[in-house]
């Protein structure tokens, strides 16, 4: 097992996911060793209020999708927080303007050097590197890292409402009551309409223009109970 997540999943969810269970409500947290707290205070400085909410809700719905579907899971708390925190630090407006790479990519670069900065951990900038990478890489063949399977399930509930099953609607409703949505789907359909401008090589445009967007801003999954 590895705390990094560097083992084998199917990148299909529908396959990784074998149990037909159904989810636990539950209450998720924030870590919060030291290292938990700087790159928390990195991505609050970083990130737009709107991204860093966005980034704390994956993060919920990930432990919590964690603790249901794999509870045997070593993968690290404070490796999956980072990558959940700096998975879309490539769309600052800072970092738009720093490259022709794709944000998911350019981002994932960004993220490894500072990781490693910090922590001169490989293993650990490099599985941060490499989920933040392929986040956005979406498919039913192959394989992907444990990290990086758990960052689409949750990017693509906090964005377009897909993968609810796995996550209970009460717990949910708790993240984000927690860290509010409210104006995510416009910003972060504006950050795809920009990164497929500026970028029209780029590969958010393999999700369909304007399907992605469109999805993401006309997102009708209700995140509340009531
Ligand atoms: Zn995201």
């Amino acid at each position: 097992m590895s705390k990094y997540g560097f083992e084998k999943i199917e990148r299909d969810i529908s396959k990784a996911i074998k149990t037909r269970n159904g989810p636990t409500p539950q209450k998720p947290e924030l870590p919060d060793s030291d290292l938990d707290q700087q790159l928390l205070a990195y991505a609050s400085k970083e990130l737009p209020q709107p991204v860093l909410y966005h980034s704390l809700r994956v993060f919920l719905y990930s432990v919590a999708a964690i603790k249901d579907y794999f509870p045997h899971w070593e993968l690290d708390h404070t490796v999956l927080f980072a990558t959940c925190l700096l998975h879309d630090i490539g769309t600052t407006d800072k970092n738009m303007k720093a490259t022709k790479m794709s944000f998911e990519f350019y981002g994932g670069y960004v993220s490894r050097e500072y990781i490693y900065e910090l922590t001169k951990d490989q293993d650990f900038s490099e599985a941060v590197f490499e989920a933040i990478i392929r986040h956005q890489d979406i498919g039913d063949t192959g394989f992907i890292t444990t990290l990086g399977m758990i960052l689409q399930l949750s990017t693509l509930l906090d964005n377009v409402g897909a993968n609810t099953q796995y996550v209970h609607p009460d717990t949910v409703d708790y993240i984000n009551r927690k860290y509010s949505r409210e104006g995510w789907g416009g910003c972060f359909a504006s950050a795809i309409d920009r990164e497929n401008s500026e970028k029209p090589w780029g590969h958010t445009s393999q999700l369909g223009i304007p399907d992605f967007r469109d999805g993401v801003a006309g997102n009708k999954h209700q995140y509340f109970t009531q």
